[in-house]
This record gives C-alpha cells, structure tokens and sequence, in this order.
C-alpha cells in the first residue's frame, strides 16, 4: 500500500503536510488558519472530516496555530508531547493525547508515527517518521538547529524526506536581522542551514531514497535555487529520485513513497 505525502504549505507563516495511506489521514503540524487548512485539503481533494489525527510537532503558531479547533471540528485526534500541549494550554487525555520522545504511536492498522525530539529554541521539538504496514517509511523534520544521532539513524531507513534548509548562511549574515536573532537561528536551537542540510541528506543517502522536500524555506534569507543548488552540489551525483521545494502557499504536489514522479495538484483558489 502506498503512503502519500502532501505539503499543504511550509514556511515561517505556516506549515502543514499530509500524509495519506489507505483509509487513514494524519496532519502533521496545523500551522494555518481553520479556513486556510480547510481550503488546502480541498485542494488536495481531501475532505476535512475524515481527517483521522493531527499530530504537533511543537508549539510555535507556525506550526500549531489550528491544531486544536481543527481537532474538535473535525474529529480527529490530537497528539502532542506534554511540553508542547502545556504551551497551548490543552488538556491531556479530553483535549490531546500526549505522547513520549521515541512511543510509537499506532494512527490504525495501516500507519503509525514515531515522535524523535530534535533540539529547537524553547521548544520541545520532535520530528515525524511515518511508517506504513509494511515497514515502509517517509520523514518529515522542520525546526531543528542541529541533528541528533537518534535523528540521522531514523533516517537512514527513510523512502522520503522532508526536511527544512530554512537560510542560506552568506544571505543570513548580510541581511536585515539583529545580530542576537542571527546568532539564535545559526545556533543549536536555531533552524538548519541550506549547508546543514546538504550534509545530513549526504549522510543519510541510500538507493531506496527516491524522494526529498526541502521545506521551511526563509523568505528573507534564503531562495529555492539557494537551497536546491547547496543540496544538489552534495548529492547529485548519488541521489537518482526526485528533489523538490514546498513553497508558504500550498499544494502544489505529492510524493508517493518509493516513486520518483511528482503526482502534480491541479488546482487554484
Ligand atoms: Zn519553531
Ligand atoms: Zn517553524
């Protein structure tokens, strides 16, 4: 069975992917409006209520903004880690469902997430590895200064990646930030660098990779072909599947898991 992966939209004004097997749905990250959420999973022709979880990564409003107003709308079940529901004021167990760094949480028969922290400014931060019935696996790691080895080894098992390359380190330096806002986005709590994440990708390649989205692009501090032109410069000549950019306004494509084609969305608002 296959495992579809959909960004909704990605960027420092909202995030939100897909990811669709069988009869089951799960939203990573909630990070636009209801109305906004609502309008792109029309889009990618999928009806709200049948949304079966949303789960957060952590509680920055890029990422958690709607999560639990779409939860009670919709019907779906929320997870989040205790750092992260305690932020966003929800309450465990009527509100949210919180979970462990590294439990695997079981969505139904066909799916099941695993939660692997990941260093970020004040938050308690986790990337989502998905996994399918058969073991068949797809990543999706935004907001994160640094990777940890618990991080690479989970990767390395990844048919899909999804990963920020949040700035271009040569724009970050000469733009318009304070120096103290540089010094926390290139810190261990920061976000990943184009650099960065050329290095974990290189780290991490292997044949049955057949898929990458570069995500959580900066809009003053980095370009699609920044990001594209460091990561390609790295792994260019070993990685044989298809690269490609979520850009703030979304879907524009899925990724189904072990395939190497774009399944392209056809739609405007
Ligand atoms: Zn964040
Ligand atoms: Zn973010």
């Amino acid at each position: 069975m296959s495992l579809d992966i959909t960004h909704l939209g990605s960027g420092s004004r909202g995030n939100a992917t897909l990811l669709s097997t069988g009869d089951t749905r799960v939203i990573v990250d909630c990070g636009f409006s209801l109305k906004k959420m609502e309008e792109r999973l029309y889009l990618a022709g999928v009806k709200a209520e049948s949304i079966d979880a949303i789960i957060v990564s952590h509680h920055h409003g890029d990422h958690a903004k709607s999560a639990a107003r779409a939860s009670k709308k919709w019907g779906a079940r929320l997870y989040a880690n205790l750092e992260t529901s305690m932020k966003l004021g929800l309450e465990p167990i009527s509100e949210v469902r919180t979970f462990e760094g590294l439990e695997r949480l079981d969505i139904s028969d066909e799916l099941s997430l695993l939660p692997v922290p990941v260093p970020h400014d004040g938050a308690d931060n986790v990337a989502v590895i998905a996994s399918n019935f058969e073991g068949r696996r797809a990543a999706v790691v935004t907001d994160l200064g640094e990777p940890t080895i618990e991080l690479m080894k989970h990767l390395s098992g990844c048919e899909h990646i999804s990963i920020e390359a949040n700035y271009d380190l040569n724009r970050l330096i000469s733009g318009p930030y304070p120096p103290s806002l540089k010094k926390r986005i290139t810190g261990r709590g920061g976000h990943l660098s184009n650099q960065q994440t050329a290095d974990i990708l290189a780290e991490v390649l292997h044949p049955k990779l057949t898929s990458i989205v570069l995500c959580h692009l900066s809009e003053k501090n980095n370009a699609p072909h920044l990001a594209e032109s460091e990561v390609l410069h790295q792994i260019g000549e070993k990685f044989n599947g298809v690269l490609s950019i979520s850009k703030q306004e979304g879907p524009e494509f899925s990724n189904r898991l072990g395939q190497s084609e774009l399944i392209k969305i056809n739609s405007t608002l």
